[in-house]
């Protein structure tokens, strides 16, 4: 009788086990899908950076692929549902092109909201790699003996998008709930397209219009010393295709009005400003503020090497310098194409309008802010023009003062480079800077 209820104890034991097993596995939360990866995640005891959760979470950023073309942005927004829960703060969503381009924000609610907010930005894309010239895969946030983060976007943007987060952690950690103003983290698709399915769009949308901002820091490239450039204008993009039309006819035969002379003037004229732009280049010891960079990038046309074509298109990338007259520079192009024998016709692929620079100066208190604490950190900052382009032209454009910023310095610049990466001090560094530079921002 003993051993058959011992045996029955035994049975309604392991059946208790198993019902109890069950209704865990069912009533806890899933486990989120970045979660697996963790265990990779984790570093050695004997690394400087073992258990350092903002490390953790940059590494983490870093493994979402969110890379052209073709992006899936949708693991990128649940990350970063999962950040705004763990911060315990709203998030939110929007989709102001289409359902593939999503914009994420993020808000610590300030307690004077009549007050406008402040905009921290960046963009969730990446640009393309060729994985042949990495060192460490592009996409798995390898940190090596040195404390260098290796990962496509580290530098370009998704440490800064970290940066922002870690810094509120740690004010609120502080025991900070709140500061006067508003802060809106927002992470935007398609920047490295030209931003047409992303910041275009949002600050049209009454969604911006709702978050009321005032100011706004964006990206800027990671400094080579402790001397960081703060950018506050940038040269304007225009992409240019030039469709030329002409007799067609044999190739043995000396027509007039040939789409190859009129390629070749039209090319000739924008080479030869070229060269101008080059010279200036040098006198201004490489800045490129004031010079227009002028590139042919795309050619098309032909279909047999003895047939003269109907038809053959060039396309520019051209960087209008901040003082170039663009008025100018159009009407060179029309007379340039009407010299070279007209029907041609010029696609503005992007034409980027003149758009106001921020001040840089101390009637900005943002800059102000940036220039204090920057000097509290012994860092040096000056105002800067960015040599390509970014979002932060939409905002200018609607006279929003926009600052590009970043913090992390003593690195190689390496934005869509191989080999990017971020070192795990430097990233630290910049956290504890900006945890300042949003404390004092949030009291302006
Ligand atoms: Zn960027």
């Amino acid at each position: 009788m003993i051993s058959t209820k011992r045996g029955i104890g035994v049975i309604v034991f392991i059946a208790f086990c198993v019902i109890l097993g069950v209704l865990l596995g069912v009533l806890l939360p899933r486990r989120h899908l970045n979660d697996d990866t963790d265990s990779i995640l984790d570093l050695p005891e004997s690394s400087p950076w073992y258990n350092n959760q903002e490390i953790k979470i940059f590494r983490q950023y870093l493994r979402i692929p969110t890379v052209h073309p073709n992006i899936n942005y949708e693991p990128c927004v649940e990350f970063l549902r999962k950040q705004a829960a763990s911060l315990d703060l709203p998030f939110s969503v929007h989709y102001p092109r289409d359902r593939l381009n999503p914009v994420v924000v993020i808000t610590w609610k300030g307690s004077q909201p009549e007050l406008s907010s402040i905009m921290l930005n960046s963009h969730t894309d990446v640009v393309p790699v060729f994985e042949n010239l990495w060192s460490h895969p592009p996409f798995s946030a390898d940190i090596d003996e040195n404390g260098k983060i290796f990962g496509r976007g580290s530098q370009d943007v998704k440490a800064l998008g970290m940066i922002y987060l870690a810094a509120i952690r740690a004010l609120k950690l502080d025991g900070i709930k709140q500061l006067n103003r508003t802060f809106h983290v927002t992470f935007v698709p398609d920047e490295e397209m030209g931003g047409n399915y992303g910041m275009s769009p949002f600050v049209t949308s009454n969604e911006f219009k709702a978050l009321h901002v005032g100011y706004v820091l964006d990206e800027a490239r990671v400094a080579e010393s402790n001397k960081l450039s703060v950018t506050n204008d940038e040269r304007c993009t225009w992409r240019i295709e030039f469709v030329f039309k002409g007799v067609t006819g044999h190739g043995s035969l000396l027509f007039e009005n040939t789409t190859g002379q009129k390629l070749n003037y039209v090319v000739s004229k924008l080479m030869q400003r070229r060269e101008i732009e080059v010279v200036k280049l040098k006198a201004a010891n490489s800045d490129y503020t004031n010079v227009t960079t002028i590139n042919l990038t795309v050619m098309k046309g032909g279909v047999q090497a003895n047939v003269i074509p109907p038809e053959l298109s060039v396309t520019f990338d051209v960087r209008l310098g901040v003082s170039a007259d663009h008025d100018e520079f159009q009407k060179d192009i029309e007379n340039w194409c009407e010299e070279a024998g007209g029907n041609v016709t010029v696609n503005y692929m992007i034409k980027d309008p003149k758009v106001p620079a921020t001040r840089a100066d101390d009637t900005n208190p943002v800059w102000v802010v940036l220039n204090n604490t920057c000097r509290e950190f012994g860092l040096e900052i000056a105002p800067s023009t960015t040599i390509g382009a970014t979002d932060a032209r939409y905002l200018r454009a609607l006279n929003i003062s926009a600052f590009g910023f970043s913090p992390i310095i003593n690195t190689p610049r390496l934005l869509h480079d191989h080999d990017e990466y971020v070192g795990a001090n430097e990233y630290l560094l910049a956290i504890d800077v900006y945890k300042k530079v949003i404390s004092n921002l949030g009291n302006i």
